[in-house]
């Protein structure tokens, strides 16, 4: 016989709302162990009692064993003096009253829960709306903190008896899951026709036997409503299209499984773990020669969106079809916001969807699905929201009330607390009045569930962005930051390290503050300022904004720079005028865009002549671009990039008929160089030898890899984006940071 031990333990993060009382119960059981548990200000203390070794093995397990929605930051143990006690016990929370306030994000369907739809014992066999404290709405149905019943929608679904039991018992898994319910006290799905009428029978088999028909449907999730088709049938996808205005951006596709979603694509190591754990988001990842898919989803691309049903309403919906895999697309009208209220979809959606399959658990935010690209080691973000909102970034420094109003597109915004900042999900490009107000809902909202109230505005220089003239409009003291610096000092905040470094941001467009479009930068910087230290040579942007729509005009823009013959590839009815015009007295627009030189090259191979959508034409020339050996010369002339070589050598090759893929790869191979030079040339004259990579240029796989790989082989510490996406979503972020970090120099030390 052992004499027994006694251990107080305090465990801090994310405990509270996740299901971690009813864990250390069950740990404590099954290591016989007594004592008691409580919620306190501080995180969930415990006091443990039993043999030395069981008390040791229970301590180990909070941290690696916790329940998955459970993100624990900090274990502290200390001995305490033996007792006595019966069991161990789940004592009442702490009246001290609210816990540091942990909002956790939405999450997938769990297994337990999953287990219960399908069994058909259970009291919620088949219930579409079923959850618990590891899995269901979270983020998406809080009104205001703290997260409780009264709180969220689901108070209008008063508990029947047992629910209420489930949640009143401290061993239950399902105590305190705020928006438990059951068939008998919860919400209902129904199935509505194109005009709204109710239709007869079970709504989930008749929504099934819709798709199958070749129908579309409004489905709502847990974010908000999507459009949803058989995925597998070109002429259905194309009407999908046609009705939804949207020409050829990829549409992403719902399968039932990880191995549903092996089967379409090949999945990275991490794929299956990702796309089936909490999070659940869309993964885009090279497809199968073999995939079923139809080529209307993801038309131009080697790649496919793919995520795994998250919702129970998801997982009914594939018990009766099967692997079919389902387009699952944002519920809206080309880039609005995506439909969340039930009439908002049906007035909204009316035309576009044959049915509407909707239930009454009000949506109070709208969080569209997160996308990711699968890259290595890790994934890319492209999308930032369900499942990840709002789940903060620390920041190491006093971020505090700071509110980063982002850029104009895909934009997000993010609000300091301590020295964590949280950006708020991705709501889109700021060209429409619904995405304004969506805009508003989120910094309202985020405000409220953080229990911060702004007191410094962070936003861009641009003078004309709707969101400089929304933080000028604050009352707050702005603070402005440039596009490029803002996307580095987000990424030297996840790194972590607030050294010096070279900074490379390749995109589309920033407002610079010499009166140029930027976006092809190299910045030496840190989080309080920046220096140019080499960028793209200027060429003219024909037509201002219709010259990233029309990848033509920059091919034009660039031949006509270098003198060259045109004629021969720019064959646009409009590309004379435009040529007379680049000739001209007139002043252009110059820029150094890098997104602009990749369309460049993409229209003179012929890829792609208008950006339907943002990136297409970079998007066309990765898919096309094979291995190639070498690449197009370019100078670093001073802090200028001479590119006349790269669009002399891509014509030349393909003038005599050199593959388009060969072209494209060479391309590719270009940039990576290009970097390593001015990584090698700002390490010989600064001594630093660490290189931060930004910008939406590096959502392309080949690009990243290949730099990557040749900084590192040349001795360089590379770091790139893991929390937050390399495009414009990760640009509040950047603002905060550099506003808190201005700031702290202000106050001064101490
Ligand atoms: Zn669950
Ligand atoms: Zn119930």
């Amino acid at each position: 016989m052992t004499t027994p031990v006694g251990r107080q333990v305090r465990v801090q993060g994310m405990v509270q709302g996740v299901g971690y009382r009813p864990f250390l119960y069950a740990l404590a059981q099954r290591h016989g162990l007594t004592g008691e548990a409580r919620n306190t200000a501080q995180g969930v203390v415990a006091r443990v009692f039993g043999p030395a070794r069981d008390v040791d093995a229970f301590v180990a397990a909070l941290r690696v064993e916790a329940p998955p929605l459970a993100r624990v930051s900090c274990v502290q143990a200390r001995p305490i003096p033996a007792e006595e006690h019966a069991h161990f016990r789940i004592l009442p929370s702490d009246a001290q009253g609210a816990p540091a306030v942990a909002v956790t994000p939405d999450a997938a369907i769990c297994d337990a829960c999953r287990r219960e739809l399908l069994d058909p014992q259970d009291r919620r066999y088949r219930y579409p709306l079923l959850n618990c404290t590891q899995c269901g709405p979270r983020y998406s149905i809080l009104l205001t903190v703290p997260y409780d019943r009264p709180n969220i929608t689901m108070r209008a679904f008063p508990m029947c008896g047992a629910c209420r039991a489930e949640y009143e018992d401290p061993t239950d898994r399902r105590h305190h899951a705020q928006p438990t319910c059951c068939p008998a006290c919860g919400p209902r799905v129904r199935l509505l026709g194109g005009e709204g009428e109710p239709l007869d029978g079970d709504p989930v088999r008749g929504a099934a036997r819709l798709l199958r028909e070749g129908r579309i449907l409004a489905v709502k999730g847990l974010g908000g409503f999507h459009l949803a088709c058989d995925a597998t049938r070109p002429p259905v996808v194309a009407r999908l299209r046609a009705r939804k205005h949207r020409e050829d951006k990829p549409l992403a596709v719902m399968v039932p499984d990880a191995d549903a979603a092996a089967a379409l694509v090949h999945l990275p190591d991490y794929g299956r773990a990702l796309l089936t754990g909490p999070q659940a988001p869309i993964l885009v990842a090279p497809e199968r020669a073999a995939s079923p898919v139809a080529e209307e989803v993801a038309p131009g691309t080697d790649t496919l969106g793919v995520m795994v049903a998250y919702t129970p309403l998801h997982v009914l919906l594939f018990e009766e079809l099967g692997d079919v895999p389902l387009v699952m697309t944002s519920g809206n009208l080309s880039e609005e916001p995506i439909c969340i209220r039930n009439r908002e979809a049906l007035e909204r959606l009316s035309g576009v969807a044959d049915a509407f399959l909707v239930h009454d658990r009000p949506i109070h935010l709208r969080v569209d699905d997160s996308v990711l690209l699968a890259t290595d080691p890790g994934p890319t973000l492209l999308r930032r929201a369900r499942g990840y909102v709002p789940a903060g970034l620390e920041a190491g420094l006093d971020a505090d009330g700071i509110l980063g109003f982002g850029p104009l597109l895909k934009n997000t915004l993010a609000l300091g607390r301590g020295t964590t900042v949280f950006p708020g999900q991705h709501v889109g490009d700021l060209d429409n009045v619904r995405a304004l107000k969506m805009f508003d809902e989120v910094r309202a909202h985020l405000a409220e569930v953080l229990g911060v109230a702004p007191t410094l505005a962070a936003c861009d220089l641009h003078p004309d962005y709707p969101t400089t003239r929304m933080a000028a409009q604050s009352g707050l003291p702005v603070v402005r930051v440039q596009h490029h610096h803002a996307h580095l000092a987000a990424l030297l905040a996840e790194t972590g390290d607030y050294a010096s470094a070279l900074g490379i941001a390749f995109d589309g467009a920033g407002y610079g503050p010499d009166g140029t479009v930027w976006g092809g930068e190299a910045l030496v910087f840190d989080a309080l300022g920046y220096e140019r230290v080499c960028h793209l040579e200027h060429v003219a942007l024909p037509g201002g904004d219709r010259a990233a729509r029309e990848p033509w005009r920059m091919a034009l823009a660039y031949l006509v720079r270098e003198g060259l013959d045109w004629t021969r590839w720019v064959a646009h009815p409009r590309a004379d005028s435009v040529a007379r015009l680049l000739a001209g007295p007139l002043p252009q627009v110059q820029t150094s865009s890098m997104g602009r030189l990749f369309d460049a090259v993409a229209a003179l191979c012929g890829l792609c002549d208008e950006n339907t959508f943002e990136a297409k034409a970079p998007m066309r020339l990765e898919a096309a671009a094979t291995d190639a050996p070498d690449a197009y010369p370019f100078a670093l002339d001073g802090p200028v990039v001479r590119t006349g070589g790269v669009i002399r050598g891509v014509a030349e090759d393909l003038a005599r008929g050199a593959p388009v893929g060969a072209v494209a790869g060479r391309f590719h191979n270009t940039l990576a160089d290009l970097v390593v030079d001015i990584a090698r040339r700002v390490r010989a004259e600064r001594g630093l030898a660490r290189v931060l990579l930004s910008g939406g240029c590096f959502v392309n796989r080949r690009l990243l890899a290949a730099t990557h790989a040749r900084l590192r082989e040349a001795g360089f510490r590379v770091a790139a984006h893991t929390l937050l996406p390399p495009g414009d979503g990760a640009v509040s972020v950047g603002q905060v940071v550099h506003a808190a970090a201005r700031r702290s120099r202000e106050r001064g030390p101490g």
